[in-house]
């Protein structure tokens, strides 16, 4: 496999000292792209430490600090060798981890979780030395189960089923989508020079058909890794644009002076939803 490492980190986080949100932004989708590319799993584990609030409110925001500060270096001692972790925000971590499949990194989470939790900090309160002990609740997600643009949410569902079970344990989430969807090919022509990478999900937000939904035109692409939009110019049949999302992976993408062509794969269900789309832009602008 192509050696894939984590981007260098420039800045970090002061409470923290982990790399802050707007670099897990940049990081993922650049990780998720080589780990497509090589055909390996990864993994998103979110953290949320238990009752937090508590030591603010108990020992002052800077005991609060310190506590956040502990819980961080330890995440990122543990997953240092195949993750890294970030500051999501607040007293939220999200470590991801590269080659990593979703019994591997719920065995990561579930081994983060006890190094935290038989961890001692003690603190320095009226001069005197004050053990504290702090828990977290995890979630973890798989490229295997979910797709790329899905991983970090997928990761917060889990957590959430952590913190509803009891806190203080780790979550895998569990897609209950079946493994195996059927797939059409649509292709796709795009009357501007696109960014779009192969191999990843993006949403065509607004497009026309002439004929059949397995070739069309888009206008406004969407690629939910980076929130970035592009849009294309160009005649549009009197019949008008189809204004809704659809959903499915690039591939095989050849540019041409200023248009893009792609082969774009859906799931086949959605075929039937795009001749509905069709006919009833069609009837609305009749
Ligand atoms: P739960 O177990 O459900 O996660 O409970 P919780 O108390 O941890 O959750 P809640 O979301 O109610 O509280 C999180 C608190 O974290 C509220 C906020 O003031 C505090 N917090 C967020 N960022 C920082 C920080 O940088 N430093 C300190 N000291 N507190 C922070
Ligand atoms: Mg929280
Ligand atoms: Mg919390």
């Amino acid at each position: 496999m192509a050696r894939v490492s984590f981007p260098r980190m420039v800045e970090l986080d002061a409470v923290t000292g982990l790399p802050p949100r707007k670099v897990l932004d940049r990081d993922l989708p650049v990780l998720l792209r080589s780990m497509g590319t090589a055909g390996l799993p990864m993994c998103s584990i979110m953290i949320d430490i238990d009752h937090f609030k508590k030591f603010n409110d108990k020992h002052g925001h800077d005991i609060g600090d310190l506590v956040l500060r502990h819980v961080s270096s330890l995440i990122r001692k543990a997953v240092k060798f195949r993750g890294e972790a970030y500051r999501y925000g607040g007293e939220e971590i999200t470590v991801l981890m590269l080659n990593t499949n979703g019994a591997e990194g719920l065995a990561t989470a579930e081994r983060i979780c006890d190094v935290v939790g038989d961890s001692e900090i003690i603190v320095m309160v009226d001069g005197e030395g004050l053990p504290l002990s702090v828990r977290i609740s995890l979630g973890v997600a798989s490229t295997e189960t979910v797709t790329g643009s899905e991983l970090l949410v997928s990761s917060d569902r889990a957590l959430y089923d952590a913190k509803s079970k009891g806190r203080n344990q780790a979550v895998l989430f569990r897609s209950d989508r079946k493994q195996v969807v059927s797939t059409t090919v649509i292709d796709v022509h795009f009357p501007s020079r696109s960014a779009i990478i192969g191999g990843n999900y993006i949403l065509l937000k607004k497009w026309f058909s002439y004929s059949n939904p397995t070739e069309i035109e888009a206008r406004e692409i969407k690629d939910p890794n980076t929130d970035s939009s592009e849009f294309a110019e160009g005649p549009i049949p009197p019949y008008g644009l189809v204004e809704a999302e659809i959903r499915g992976r690039v591939s095989e993408i050849e540019r041409r002076g200023n248009h893009t062509f792609f082969k774009f794969e859906v799931r086949s269900e959605i075929i039937d939803l795009m001749f509905k789309y069709i006919k009833d832009t069609r009837n609305a602008n009749r």
